[in-house]
């Protein structure tokens, strides 16, 4: 099923053409120590690789666990330098802060990344217009509402489950706001598609 946003935004990516059992694990706002170098450990478990939508800010705090991330084989990303509003801010800024978390990428893993996924799914035309010149940007066909501590944590699981197909990007939050629901759908997640036969990928750029 293609939903109005991406028809309404077909440069951004929101899901693999695939037909093979492949799933996309995305986390944004990390890196942190709290969430995850415990994501990291249940990764490993289920031999999974994922994306990391790095804050720069976080980047520069957490250097060691950002490095932990880039040896074990995921995917490291731009998620801003601060996790700034795209549509509140004037897009030089917007722009500026996007290169200053690309520095802060490079600076410990010395190369750039090609991939950009903006804070909030927020973005002007020109902000996206400017960073599509260098970077893929990646959406999301599943929302697991992690960040949402209303939202109870067995339906959290079954709609993440419910939504999820072959192809898919999901996403999910290494943030404290998301470590209730994420400690208990993350580890029944992984077990339920291992067992389908599915394995989860990073993109090949
Ligand atoms: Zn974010």
């Amino acid at each position: 099923m293609t939903r109005l946003f991406e028809i309404l935004f077909p440069k951004y990516i929101w899901r693999i053409k695939t037909t093979e059992k492949k799933i996309y694990l995305t986390f944004d706002d990390g890196p942190i120590p709290e969430v995850t170098e415990w994501v990291l450990e249940q990764l490993a478990l289920f031999n999974a690789k994922a994306t990391f939508f790095c804050v720069g800010e976080n980047i520069l705090k957490h250097p060691e666990i950002f490095e932990k991330i880039v040896n074990l084989g995921h995917s490291v990303a731009n998620h801003t330098q601060n996790h700034l509003k795209g549509w509140k801010t004037e897009t030089e800024l917007y722009l500026d802060n996007f290169h200053l978390c690309e520095s802060s990428i490079v600076s410990i893993k010395k190369e750039k990344s090609n991939l950009f996924r903006p804070p909030y799914g927020q973005l002007k035309r020109k902000q996206a217009s400017e960073i599509l010149k260098t970077h893929k940007i990646w959406m999301w066909s599943v929302l697991t509402k992690d960040y949402d501590a209303n939202f109870n944590e067995g339906r959290c699981l079954e709609n993440a489950i419910k939504k999820t197909g072959n192809g898919s990007i999901v996403l999910f939050h290494d943030s404290l706001k998301a470590q209730k629901n994420l400690k208990y759908v993350l580890p029944k997640y992984l077990e339920h598609f291992s067992k389908k036969g599915y394995r989860f990928e990073i993109m090949e750029l």
